[in-house]
Parts: C-alpha cells; sequence; structure tokens
C-alpha cells in the first residue's frame, strides 16, 4: 500500500479518535498525541510493520529499491507524500513545549545514534566528524541528563569522534557497551568500565568474514568493508549505483556460508552481525536497567536516531509507553518513532533547546 494512502488514512482516523477524546476530555496532553494516533491506527487495523528484517535473496531487490527511493534527488517529487506524513511524525522543534510538558517530574535519559544524527552522513565514514557547536550541546546535554551514544560503529570509533568520558558508549549495535569514565559534573575517577559484551565469542569468527569480505568486495570500486568489532559494515555510500545490485549479492554468498551471522539493512551499509538476539533495543534496555529504571515509571527516554537500525529502540519505547522516539529524516519513511527532525542541525538545536529548558526550570526551582 502506498505511504501517502496509509498516511491519510492514518490521519483520518486520528481525527475522528482525537474529536472522539478531546469531547470527554478537557485537555488532551499534546506530545503523546502521536503515540496516541499509533494505539488508534492499530485499532483501527493499520498496525506498524517491523521494519528491521533479515536480509535473504528475495529482499536484495526490494532493499536496493528503497534505498534508491530515499535518495535526495528522488524525495523532490514526493513533498506531497512529506506533508502528509509530517501530519503523523511531527516535528520534535516544533512540539518542544509539549515534549517537556510530558517529561515533567521524570528523569529523562538522553540516547542518541551517531551517523545521520550527530554528524552529517559523509562519503568517507572514517571522516564523520561531529561539529564543535554539536559536542558542546553534547557536553551541556551530559551536564543534565544520563546520556548514551547507541551505533553500529565500534565502540573506540565513536569514541574518538566524540571525545566525552561522561557519556555511555554502546558500540557494535549495543553489543559493546560501556559506561562513563567521568562524572557528569566532570570529575574524574568513576571508571566502570566495560558493562556488556554479549558477543564476545563471535570475535574470530567476525574477523574471519572481515578478511574474506575485503577480498571479495575489492572489485568494486567505492565499497568500503568495516571492522566494527562485534560487527562488520559494507558501505554502500562510494558506489555507483550501477553497482550496488552486484556488491550486496557478493556480501550475500559470503554470508550464506555463516548461518551463525545475519546481514540487516541500513541506510547505505549492510551489516553483518552475531544471529543472537541482540540490537539497539535491547541496548536501550539493558542501560535503562543499568541506571536503576528498569521497572520505573519515573523515567522519560528520548531515543533519536535515523537509521532502520534504530527502529529497534523506537519500538521498545512504544511497547513500554515511556518516553519518545525521534527519527531524523528528510523523507517520508515508515518508522516507529512518535518525531521527527530533519537532519544533524536541527538534532543540535533540539539538543541545546533541551539544556536551556532544564537550565531554566532548574533556576525556577532554586528561586521557589
Ligand atoms: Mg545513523
Amino acid at each position: 500500500m502506498p505511504l501517502l494512502f496509509k498516511c491519510m488514512l492514518k490521519v483520518i482516523n486520528t481525527l475522528i479518535a482525537v474529536t472522539a477524546s478531546i469531547s470527554n476530555s478537557t485537555v488532551l496532553p499534546s506530545a503523546t498525541l502521536p503515540q496516541s494516533m499509533a494505539v488508534l491506527s492499530g485499532f483501527w487495523g493499520l498496525p506498524h510493520k517491523n521494519l528491521v528484517k533479515r536480509l535473504e535473496g528475495a529482499k536484495v531487490g526490494a532493499w536496493i529499491d528503497s534505498m534508491r527511493a530515499s535518495s535526495p534527488n528522488r524525495a523532490k517529487s514526493e513533498s506531497q507524500e512529506k506533508r502528509s506524513w509530517i501530519l503523523y511524525h511531527p516535528s520534535a522543534l516544533n512540539t518542544f513545549e509539549q515534549i517537556t510538558y510530558n517529561s515533567k517530574g521524570k528523569q529523562i535519559v538522553v540516547f542518541l545514534d551517531y551517523d545521520g544524527t550527530l554528524s552529517p552522513i559523509v562519503t568517507d565514514p572514517d571522516k564523520a566528524f561531529m561539529s564543535r557547536k554539536m559536542r558542546a550541546t553534547l557536553k551541556g546535554i551530559a551536564r543534565h541528563f544520563p546520556t548514551a551514544i547507541v551505533t553500529g560503529r565500534c565502540r573506540d570509533k565513536v569514541y574518538n569522534f566524540v571525545k566525552l568520558a561522561e557519556l555511555y558508549y554502546a558500540g557494535s549495535h549495543g553489543m559493546d557497551i560501556k559506561g562513563p569514565t567521568k562524572s557528569r559534573s566532570g570529575k574524574q575517577g568513576n571508571n566502570k568500565g566495560v558493562l556488556f559484551q554479549p558477543a564476545s565469542q563471535f570475535l574470530a569468527m567476525i574477523d574471519e568474514v572481515y578478511k574474506i569480505l575485503l577480498e571479495r568486495t575489492k572489485s568494486v570500486p567505492g565499497a568500503k568493508v568495516e571492522n566494527n568489532k562485534f560487527c562488520l559494515s559494507v558501505h554502500f555510500r562510494c558506489v555507483d549505483e550501477k553497482s550496488w545490485a552486484s556488491l550486496a549479492d557478493k556480501v550475500r554468498l559470503v554470508l550464506n556460508e555463516y548461518p551463525q551471522l545475519k546481514l540487516t539493512q541500513g541506510r547505505k551499509v549492510l551489516e553483518i552481525r552475531p544471529t543472537i538476539k541482540w540490537d539497539k533495543g535491547k541496548a536501550l534496555e539493558f542501560l535503562l536497567q543499568s541506571l536503576g529504571y528498569e521497572n520505573s515509571n519515573d523515567v522519560f527516554p528520548i531515543y533519536i536516531g535515523d537509521d532502520r537500525t534504530d527502529e529497534d529502540a523506537f519500538k521498545v519505547l512504544r511497547s513500554r509507553g515511556q518516553g519518545i522516539g525521534i527519527l531524523v529524516s528528510r523523507v517520508a519513511k515508515e518508522t516507529d518513532a512518535s518525531y521527527t527532525l530533519q537532519d544533524p542541525s536541527e538534532v543540535e538545536q533540539f539538543l541545546g533547546r533541551l539544556v536551556e529548558w532544564k537550565r531554566s526550570s532548574s533556576v525556577k526551582c532554586i528561586e521557589l
């Protein structure tokens, strides 16, 4: 079913339900609206789809098609579709007051993807640097809220990009989690070290497949294989569109020999991971548990990410009925996130406003 048609149905259903809701209550907390919409659309027979799928032979073509469809040039002709989509997934900047209203009395915990969220997507993944402004804002965020970077990248590599010791880092899609080595107030000596590595037994296999993939993909100009320690990434960013299908096929053929590893799709990237049931959603749950919020209603997690792999975390937040997921995207996509931001500069603005809001509400408390 075309995305535009589905969005229109969701909006119509939501308008009916919201009208009924307003007639029964004086105030509908606006920040909950997108989540309410999702619940209602499910009630009216429009369930959300799981976007993170195991990539198998027949799905290679579909993945290539979706990657082409989301390229910026094609997106220009989809403005009407986007307008409908934005109704269902409003901007987190435009709804900022509603979001903070809903978090009142709860501990905000911030979870952030790295590539495409804190840094722009660049052609060379080794040069995905974060801006100075973003680092300063992130430092402010970490001062006020427990904060974690949740990424498909190797933990050490993403730490070298971010360079803030007061954060939690969940690398390799959450399979390599380390706590802060500095307290949020900036004091040294709170070295929590490695918290969790559920896929240690796969290290040798991942390394073996890395070497094979390097060899088998070297004939494809622009193809880049990245070793993320507990998982691998095959980047398509610099590969000519004509070679996408053959590169995906080469990767799939290697993986056929390793049933203990699985292939998943990302944004211009194929990821190879152990088949263990562990993803960014599980990492989010683990980190909340580590922070003491496993069974708490007093926590408000905010997860911001741009990738299909972030959908696992958005889904966890929906099922917990806590906090919000924010998808970073310029184009309409199916997502379990409730809100959207267009790009890393909007992410920086949103995080900056969060810091300002926290500062001003702390000052008000002191004055009272
Ligand atoms: Mg990303």
